[in-house]
């Protein structure tokens, strides 16, 4: 098999769900974040198995992702847009029965107009400056809004994977003010904000990468695992050099690996000549430059020749490779590539 080989763990993925569920009290739902595709890791699959543990609402991007969970999930499960209700969504909104998180005056107008009688939540900026209404839009539009009684209130922490962060502690007292006595069920937790403790909680959380198995969340389960086969090894001699540009040199005989797998299958390119690639528990560091489909690993340790080597495995998880990357996994997960040899674990889904 020439192509890399990932397993996504459905039955990881669920038990980190109830892992937070079991995070907040009783009264507190937990929701589903399963936005760009759940993550990288397959809405449809992702968010069945998410049901079946329990999950009762979802949230998505932009209308065009709902239609997939929709399908996968059939009736019954509610389904929230957090980009809100955009010029031309009106009928996938209708037909696929999503609710609009509306996110300004002109979405509330335009949303009151098209499809006055359907469900929609509302999101409110108490800080990030990035989606949602501020709070004097918001005071002018509020008892309006109110009267036509909102499935969801919602806004979001742009610092909660930090819990010394003050801004904290200011969105939660400004979203406080500005939902106080609304009687409508409130969000503000993702999974950063679950762990920050029961006064971000209120009647909705909604988790995306603690499910996933990346930080802020390090007792999650991991969920991905990525192998990579070998496809040829060599002996460098002293002074060699190898990968594009020539940006590795060999100052002793090193024996190089060549897998299968390189950024145009989102291993980063930045992990040139900083990244790890591991057979079992030893780790074999990446020498030169990723290529678009190829990736050279010093192996010159290894008493034998591995057939694969994983990026993404018990070894070095999502995390381990963000840092070395120099970026989250969120993009980790997000990059991870349609080239793969997909395969889903777990009774889940
Ligand atoms: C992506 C997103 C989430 C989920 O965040 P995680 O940090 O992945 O848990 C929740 N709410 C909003 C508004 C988001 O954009």
């Amino acid at each position: 098999m020439g192509s890399g080989q990932l397993t996504i763990d459905l039955d990881a993925v669920a038990a980190n769900w109830k892992a937070l569920d079991a995070l907040t009290g009783g009264a507190c739902e937990t929701a589903a974040v399963v936005k760009a595709d759940g993550y990288g890791l397959g809405a449809s699959r992702v968010a069945r198995a998410l049901a079946h543990a329990g999950a009762r609402r979802f949230f998505v991007a932009v209308a065009e992702e709902g239609a997939a969970i929709r399908d996968a999930l059939g009736r019954g499960p509610e389904i929230y847009v957090f980009g809100g209700h955009m010029s031309g969504d009106t009928d996938m909104l209708h037909d696929l029965d999503l609710i609009p998180m509306l996110n300004s005056i002109d979405q509330l107008t335009r949303h009151f107009e098209a499809l006055p009688k359907s469900p929609f939540g509302v999101q409110l900026d108490t800080g990030m400056n990035r989606l949602g209404m501020e709070p004097a839009e918001w005071a002018a539009v509020r008892d309006l809004v109110l009267s036509r009684t909102p499935s969801l209130i919602m806004s979001h922490l742009a610092s909660s994977d930090d819990p010394s962060s003050p801004q904290n502690k200011a969105q939660v007292q400004l979203f406080r003010e500005m939902t106080s006595g609304c009687g409508i069920p409130r969000s503000l937790a993702a999974t950063g904000g679950i762990l920050l403790g029961p006064e971000y909680h209120f009647e909705l959380t909604r988790p995306g990468i603690g499910l996933y198995g990346g930080r802020p969340f390090t007792d999650a389960k991991a969920v991905v695992e990525l192998a990579l086969p070998v496809i040829q090894t060599r002996t460098m001699l002293k002074g060699e050099v190898v990968g594009y540009s020539a940006t590795w040199e060999a100052s002793v005989d090193t024996q190089i690996a060549t897998v299968s797998g390189g950024y145009a299958d989102g291993i980063l390119r930045s992990l040139g000549n900083k990244g790890h690639l591991w057979a079992g528990n030893t780790a074999c560091p990446i020498r030169g430059r990723v290529s678009m489909d190829l990736i050279t690993a010093d192996i010159s340790h290894l008493t034998e020749q591995p057939k694969v080597l994983h990026l993404l495995g018990p070894s070095q998880g999502v995390d381990a490779v963000a840092d070395a990357a120099g970026t989250i996994a969120y993009e980790i997960l997000t990059s991870l590539g349609a080239r793969y040899t997909r395969r889903y674990s777990g009774r889940s889904g």
